[in-house]
């Protein structure tokens, strides 16, 4: 009985580990490495250690991937889950981290360079080719995104574009569009986008030729706020009313995910705006997976432990 419902919770909420490499700016040097990763059977590729004042804190998610992963094998990882939502299923992606710990690379990556594409265009094009293939009669196609920002405490939906699309051409160009608004004007905009979350909607209706149902999915791609504590951003006035409007956002987040695994009767969806428009897709038969992204730079570990126990707690 037991072993089931583990079976069953790991089907639908998992949660994937991403360490990004280490960056000129960061300071620290990759030999100097606080993070390390357990080579014992039953953790391999799934364990990640983190090494603070000489205290080992040992985690395990569904997958993690080390410095060397590239967008392709993160991709292959996912790829049958962004497929999940051709069969009418509803699902959640997110990118939890602090800033600067690789969500955005993860999601959206580099689109100007093939190979650093992330998520979202390699999800598109995937669900673009398999639907073509499939002959199905007439698929219909919804893109919407939003960002949500949280403001004197108050978390607004603003931003919300709904527009229908009919090819991956289309989708690629109004990316690239969606990706040049926040990428102008880098500094200002990065500090911009690390405030808010950044969330990527494609519905998915049409009707399965094989068996004749209709079929309605939604896939989910969310890059969320970073999930730095007050002490690290340093923030003041305004700027702590939103650092702890983020905050709160995402602990209803984790609240929302944590009642779900453990399949409690109240899931608290009304606590952000957040959860509340993603609650259609969050729960029921819905599939959630979350990336905990992290900075391996020494300086950041104390906020790598805290991203880990928050992942830890929902996986
Ligand atoms: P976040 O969105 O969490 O604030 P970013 O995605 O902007 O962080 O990543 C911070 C920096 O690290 C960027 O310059 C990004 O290109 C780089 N980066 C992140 N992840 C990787 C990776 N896996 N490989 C190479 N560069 C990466
Ligand atoms: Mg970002």
């Amino acid at each position: 009985k037991l072993h089931n419902t583990i079976l069953e919770l790991k089907g639908n909420i998992r949660v994937f580990c991403r360490v990004r490499p280490l960056l000129p700016d960061d300071g620290g040097r990759q030999e100097a490495s606080v993070i390390a990763y357990p080579t014992a059977a039953e953790s391999l590729g799934r364990g990640i250690d983190v090494v603070q004042s000489g205290n080992k804190h040992p985690f395990t998610f569904d997958k993690v991937f080390d410095h060397g992963a590239s967008q392709e094998e993160v991709f292959f990882e996912i790829s049958q889950l962004v497929q999940s939502a051709l069969d009418g299923y509803k699902v959640c992606i997110f990118a939890y981290g602090q800033t600067g710990s690789g969500k955005t690379y993860t999601m959206m990556g580099r689109p100007e360079a093939p190979e650093q594409k992330g998520l979202i265009p390699r999800s598109l094009e995937q669900i673009f080719k398999t639907s073509q293939s499939l002959s199905a009669q007439g698929w219909k196609y919804k893109m919407q995104y939003a960002i949500t920002h949280d403001v004197n405490g108050n978390t607004h939906v603003s931003d919300l574009t709904i527009i229908d699309v009919c090819s991956i051409g289309q989708i690629s160009s109004l990316l690239q569009q969606a990706g040049q608004s926040r990428s102008v004007g880098k500094t200002h905009m990065n500090e911009q986008s690390s405030r808010s979350h950044f969330v990527f909607t494609l519905r998915i209706s049409g009707v399965n030729e094989s068996t004749e149902q209709q079929v309605q999915g939604v896939l989910n791609l969310i890059d969320l706020a970073g999930s730095e504590r007050l002490s690290r951003s340093g923030a003041t006035g305004e700027r702590l009313k939103e650092t702890q409007a983020i905050n709160k956002s995402l602990s209803a987040l984790s609240d929302v995910i944590f009642a779900l695994a453990k399949k409690e009767d109240h899931v608290p969806f009304r606590n952000s705006k957040l959860t509340y428009l993603l609650q259609p897709c969050l729960g029921g038969d819905s599939k959630t997976l979350m990336f905990v992204n992290i900075s391996p730079d020494p300086s950041s570990t104390g906020e790598s432990l805290c991203s880990l126990r928050f992942a830890a707690r929902v996986n």
